[in-house]
């Protein structure tokens, strides 16, 4: 579930890809999945409606509520799909602005 190494900051700059691992979105000084998926204020109302689905979710509870029902780890891979892709999207555009300018 949690592929998509390439769509975190903290990842790109651990590679060398980026010079700083911050969110985008928020500014919270580490961007990688724990933050996205549950601190982000970007994703808040995703997170919310997930929320009132499944329950409050934390990291140390994620994997057991996934487990424990198979809807609801329909509705968590939803829930984390729906993120990377919106992320993908719009962090294509940034960087095309940034080699624009
Ligand atoms: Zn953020």
């Amino acid at each position: 579930m949690l592929c998509g190494h390439g769509l975190f900051r903290a990842y790109l700059h651990k590679i060398g890809k980026l010079e700083k691992p911050d969110c985008v979105y928020c500014g919270n000084d580490r961007d990688d999945a724990l933050h996205t998926f549950f601190e982000c204020s970007r994703w808040i109302e995703e997170r919310q409606k997930l929320q009132s689905e499944v329950g409050v979710l934390t990291p140390e509870t994620i994997i057991n509520v996934m487990l424990g029902s198979g809807v609801h780890w329909e509705v968590i891979a939803s829930y984390v799909e729906t993120i990377l892709r919106q992320k993908k999207v719009e962090e294509t555009k940034l960087a095309a602005r940034e080699t624009a300018t």
